[in-house]
């Protein structure tokens, strides 16, 4: 049985729609079905996939089979490497549709800008097409620094809703979460837990959680949560995925806040934008 639906906050979007705060990551995750539906049952509404993670059929059947409506969900996929350019890009949305069994997604994301092929201006111009005929409410991008940011908000018609790139004490972003603020874009944290033991095994971190009664995941999701990001944390493990959700009760002091703000490691964990994808 479906427990209550916890209270997510939600964020606003250039697009007037909203966002839950705190929603579900699926990279790694081989079976979806079986992580996405205890998530959809905890009370976890933003679901977090993509096409190169190979799981949007499971997801898009725990969303199914879990009686919680379309309506009260916020979908999120994205847009692979290999699909850029105008012509692909359509094609692959139709692809990720079909496999998600949906009719929109709430969010379509260019997944990386991989700046050696330079096709990302293409690549959205297909995203605003798509975003035109409804099929996806909102669109935005992943992995894209203050110059790739700077250039297409040069080369396009819609600005982009968010911008999913890494994010987390130690690795804070600050000049992209500027240059956000000044254009009006969603910040949305990717690896918000540094990927979980470099951040949330450093016995500093420990010993702040010790000292409010919670677990260093949860502190770090507060952090994020109090700095205004979407966090979309990825657990397979029951106990956390419910951990990972009971963070709305609490708030850190100043000074525990500005702590993790100093933090200068665990730094970046996964890819450079720069590079990843080119061959
Ligand atoms: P996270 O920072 O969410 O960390 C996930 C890791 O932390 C897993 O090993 C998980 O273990 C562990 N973990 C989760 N919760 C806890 C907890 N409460 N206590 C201790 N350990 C915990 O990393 P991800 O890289 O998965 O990022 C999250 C999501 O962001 C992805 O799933 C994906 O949706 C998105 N993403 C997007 C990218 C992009 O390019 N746009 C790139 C990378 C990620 P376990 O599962 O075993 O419980």
């Amino acid at each position: 049985m479906a427990m209550a639906p916890v209270p997510i906050p939600a964020v606003g979007l250039n697009t007037g729609a909203e966002m839950p705060q705190l929603g579900f990551g699926v990279f790694r995750v081989d079976d979806s079905y079986a992580a996405v539906t205890p998530a959809l049952a905890a009370g976890y509404r933003l679901i977090d996939t993509a096409a190169s993670y190979g799981n949007e059929v499971g997801v898009g059947r725990a969303i199914r089979e879990s009686g919680v409506g379309r309506a009260d969900l916020f979908v999120t996929t994205k847009l692979a490497n290999s699909d850029q350019g105008y012509d692909a890009t359509l094609r692959a949305f139709d692809a990720s549709l079909s496999r998600l069994e949906l009719e929109t997604v709430d969010l379509y994301l260019i997944h990386w800008p991989v700046p050696a092929r330079d096709q990302y201006l293409e690549s959205w111009r297909a995203l605003e097409v798509i975003h035109a005929s409804g099929r996806a409410l909102a669109i935005g991008v992943c992995n894209f620094g203050v110059d790739h940011l700077r250039r297409l908000i040069g080369n396009c018609a819609v600005v982009p809703a968010v911008n999913q790139v890494e994010l987390h004490p130690g690795y804070p972003q600050l000049e992209l979460r500027e240059l956000h603020r000044e254009l009006g874009i969603v910040t949305e944290a990717w690896s918000p837990l540094a990927r979980g033991t470099a951040l949330l095994d450093r016995p500093d971190v420990a010993q702040l959680a010790a000292a409010i009664g919670r677990t260093p995941a949860q502190v770090v999701l507060r952090w994020h949560l109090e700095e205004g990001h979407v966090v979309i944390p990825k657990s397979i493990t029951p106990a956390r995925i419910l951990e990972n959700l009971d963070v709305f009760d609490f708030a850190l002091t100043p000074e525990q806040h500005a702590f993790l703000d100093r933090m200068v490691e665990p730094a970046r964990v996964g890819p450079d934008p720069e590079t990843f994808g080119s061959l």
